[in-house]
Parts: structure tokens; C-alpha cells; sequence
């Protein structure tokens, strides 16, 4: 047994978090009251990664949800997959973050943090071998953010070789409209460069173009923009939840997609993509879920792969699909782009089936990449960050909970040399000689089919 504990802050974490459950659940054959009702071994085959079987027989998800009001929490617990948690891993405060990171991370939520850490060593105790951890939370907000972050660095701190992964939402003026959220950005990313071994980055810029120019929706809500989340979420996990080879537990995922330990921020795409009130049942082809999976359009992430290059990724095709027409299509994604793949990492994409398809879809492909385009994320964060920063516009709300000036200046220059590497892996070239000598060549391996 190889187990994950999740953990969900925040309003957005604990959103995008109950969906995550919502979705896996209905894959695995989870009922909302924990009984399986399923139709194939498959689905438990595996379940012990992310459920605890209670001693009732119902499945429990090794899940703690965290906030520092106490509403989210009433939502997650109503919602429809509510009564699936255990009641004592709601763990919540009375006072709020309200937006301000400094609250999070060293004031309301330090006060908070014990009582979180003891629940965490709890379901860390129940586990047989653990392999790591994995987040939800936004970056813009307070609780997420500060106090998601603080317990990063604690558990890093107490458990330094298992894997940590987040799952961070990052903030679009297109859709909030508190303006200290670059601030709250940058402090979270300063944190996860260091803290985080991977980070799959779902920037809601970028949700919101999909549900406006793809599903052509008019006014996208939260629920649309995690409606893509929870797709997002369920592909990059299904590797982890159904047997397989590629990329089979958190560890060989870092190992594939991570070449420098800070640059671990991935963008993911989904195909195809479809919105909830409008599922969509047609059967595609491998040609278009690939092309789809690898379009700039379909990336929840808003930076351009034209416009960087790939260091690394990994596409995960669900459903029933010949290991030969993914193999014939990934050979042609690589050739007819090859300058979008560095040439100094040699088969340094990877693909897998897995026959279980998405619930009401027949094939899906998810798509990883770590490509040095996402720096024109960062570029953003850091552009707004250093307009009010440059006037010191709001940091009373920061240095009053007790924070220096130092540590937002040192947050900047963090992201700012997180911008310079990806610049210089981007502008990284092979000798000649070390071309030639290559005698593989650059391209495609197939990994695994099952
Ligand atoms: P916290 O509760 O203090 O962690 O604050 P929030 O999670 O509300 O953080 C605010 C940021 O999260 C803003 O950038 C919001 O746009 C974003 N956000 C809040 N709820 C959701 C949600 O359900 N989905 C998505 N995609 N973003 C959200």
C-alpha cells in the first residue's frame, strides 16, 4: 500500500477539494455514505491510495479540510459527497484570513496549525507506507495561501522524504477582485519553490478564457472553472489510482517531470473538454484527443508552450485505446514540433493508457508539461506585485500582523531568479558534437500500455 493524504484549505482548496472527491468517488464505485457499489476490481484494485477502509467496511478518504471560517466547511460537509469525510478531520477557526496571507501563515493560522498537525500525524500513523501528500489551495486568498503554505513547511520539516504535491490555484483579476492578491501570490510562490516537489499550477486566467472562448459559457461561475479543475485533478491522479507502469505513485512522477529541483511547476491539459450541463458523448479519435490535449487553448495554465519550450511531460490517455494509434500519434506530435521539446533531454516525453475511461466519457487525455513558458505566469504575478510594492500600497495590513518588509523584497528576487531560470533552460542548446553522438536521437518512448 503506497497512501496519499489530501489536504484542502481554504475556500477554493476545500471547492476544488470536495469535487476532486466527488469525481474520484463516482470512478472508483464510492457511494456518499462510503459503500462500494462498483462493477469492476479495477476500482479497489488501488483504493487504498487515496481511502481508508473503516472497520464498518465503508471507505473513508484520507482527507483533512482545513479553513479559518467555519461556512466552507458547512458547504463541504452538505454537499452531496459531505458525509463521506470523517467529522474529526474538519478542522476549522472562527476568525477568517480575510485575503491577507500574514493572517494565514503567522498569526490566525499558526494558532491553528497544532491542532491540524495532530490530525495529520493521525492519518500519517493509519498509513502503511506513505508516499506523500498532495494540496488544494488558491494562492491570492489568506487561508490557502498563508497557512497552506505554513503547513508545507512544517511537514516538510517532519517528514522530509515523502513527496509533496499542491494543487494551487492562481489568482486572475478576470475573476476576484481583491487587489492584494499578487501580494499573497508572490509570498505562496516564494514558499513553494522551496517547499513543494510538485505544484500543478490551475490559474484561473486561464480556466476562465476556456469556459468563455471553448465552452463558450457567458458567465462563468467557480463551479464551471472546477468543473475544469476536477477533470484536471482526476487525469493528473489516475495514474496514481489505477494500476498502471508511467509515472505510478508521486515519486516517479517527480522523477520523470522535475530535471531541477525548483523549476516543478507544471501546466496541465485536459481533452476533451466539455462543460457540465453539456457533457459531451461523441466518440473522438486518438489524432484529435491528442491534438486537443496538446492545444495552448486547452492549458489551464495561461502561458503559451509556443512560447517556451518543453523540458519534460507526460500524456495519459483513458479509455480503450490501441497502444499502437497513441504510439503512431505521439511519434507525430514530437516530429512535427520538435523545437517545442528540448533537445538535451532525450525522450523526454512519455504516454500511458489507462482502460478506465472518465465517468460519461469514453476516452480522455490529460496532459503534464513543464515547460519554461510558465515563467510568463510568474511575470505576471511579480508586474502587479511590483506596482504596489514600489508604493507600498497596502503592506500596513502585513507589517500589523507582524511581518518585515524584508521578507516581501526576498520573495520578489526568489520569483524573479525563478524567471531567470526558466529564461536560461529555454535558451540552453546541445553541442553539434553532442548531437551527433546521440545516436537515439530525440523522440518518443512508449512506456507502458495496459
Ligand atoms: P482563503 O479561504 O483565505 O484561502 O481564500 P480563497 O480560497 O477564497 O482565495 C481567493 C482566491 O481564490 C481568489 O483568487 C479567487 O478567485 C479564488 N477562488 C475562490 N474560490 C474559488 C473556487 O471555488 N474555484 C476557483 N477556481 N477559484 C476560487
Amino acid at each position: 500500500m503506497r497512501e496519499i493524504l489530501h489536504i484542502q484549505a481554504g475556500q477554493c482548496g476545500n471547492q476544488i477539494g470536495c469535487k476532486f472527491w466527488e469525481v474520484i468517488s463516482a470512478e472508483h464505485g464510492i457511494q456518499p455514505d462510503g459503500s462500494y457499489k462498483g462493477e469492476s476490481a479495477t476500482q479497489l484494485e488501488r483504493i487504498d491510495v487515496y481511502y481508508r477502509e473503516a472497520n464498518s467496511g465503508r471507505y473513508v478518504p484520507r482527507a483533512l479540510l482545513i479553513d479559518l471560517e467555519p461556512g466552507t466547511m458547512d458547504s463541504a460537509r452538505s454537499s452531496a459527497y459531505g458525509g463521506l469525510f470523517r467529522p474529526d478531520n474538519f478542522i476549522y477557526g472562527q476568525s477568517g484570513a480575510g485575503n491577507n496571507w500574514a493572517k494565514g501563515h503567522y498569526t490566525e493560522g499558526a494558532e491553528l496549525l497544532d491542532t491540524v498537525l495532530d490530525a495529520l500525524r493521525k492519518e500519517v500513523e493509519s498509513c502503511d507506507c506513505l508516499q506523500g501528500f498532495q494540496m488544494t489551495h488558491s494562492l491570492g486568498g489568506g487561508t490557502g495561501s498563508g497557512l497552506g503554505t505554513l503547513l508545507m513547511s512544517k511537514v516538510k520539516e517532519e517528514f522530509p522524504d515523502r513527496i509533496l504535491s499542491s494543487y494551487a490555484v492562481i489568482p486572475s483579476a478576470k475573476v476576484s477582485d481583491t487587489v492584494v492578491e499578487p501580494y499573497n501570490a508572490m509570498l505562496s510562490v516564494h514558499q513553494l519553490v522551496e517547499n513543494a516537489d510538485q505544484c500543478f499550477i490551475l490559474d484561473n486566467e486561464a480556466l476562465y478564457n476556456i469556459c468563455l472562448r471553448t465552452l463558450k459559457l457567458v458567465n462563468p461561475t467557480y463551479g464551471d472553472l472546477n468543473h475544469l479543475v476536477s477533470a484536471a485533478m482526476c487525469g493528473t491522479t489516475c495514474s496514481l489510482r489505477f494500476p498502471g507502469q508511467l509515472n505510478c505513485d508521486l515519486r516517479k512522477l517527480s522523477v520523470n517531470m522535475v530535471p531541477f529541483p525548483r523549476l516543478h511547476f507544471f501546466s496541465v491539459g485536459f481533452a476533451p473538454l466539455t462543460c457540465s450541463a453539456s457533457q459531451d458523448y461523441r466518440t473522438l479519435t486518438v489524432a484529435e484527443l491528442t491534438q486537443q490535449a496538446f492545444d495552448a487553448k486547452n492549458m489551464m495554465c495561461a502561458s503559451d508552450p509556443r512560447h517556451g519550450r518543453y523540458l519534460t511531460c507526460a500524456c495519459m490517455f483513458r479509455g480503450q485505446i490501441s497502444a499502437h494509434d497513441m504510439d503512431v500519434q505521439m511519434s507525430q506530435t514530437v516530429s512535427k514540433n520538435s523545437a517545442a521539446f528540448v533537445e538535451w533531454i532525450p525522450n523526454n516525453i512519455k504516454a500511458s493508457i489507462c482502460n478506465v475511461p472518465p465517468v460519461g466519457m469514453k476516452m480522455s487525455a490529460t496532459f503534464v508539461g513543464n515547460n519554461t513558458a510558465i515563467q510568463s505566469v510568474w511575470k505576471r504575478i511579480a508586474d502587479q506585485f511590483g506596482l504596489m510594492f514600489s508604493r507600498k500600497a497596502f503592506l500596513h495590513w502585513y507589517t500589523g500582523e507582524g511581518m518585515e518588509e524584508l521578507e516581501f523584497t526576498e520573495a520578489d528576487s526568489n520569483l524573479q531568479d525563478l524567471i531567470a531560470e526558466y529564461q536560461q533552460y529555454q535558451d540552453a542548446m546541445v553541442d553539434e558534437e553532442e548531437i551527433e553522438a546521440d545516436i537515439y536521437g530525440h523522440g518518443y518512448t512508449l512506456q507502458e500500455a495496459t
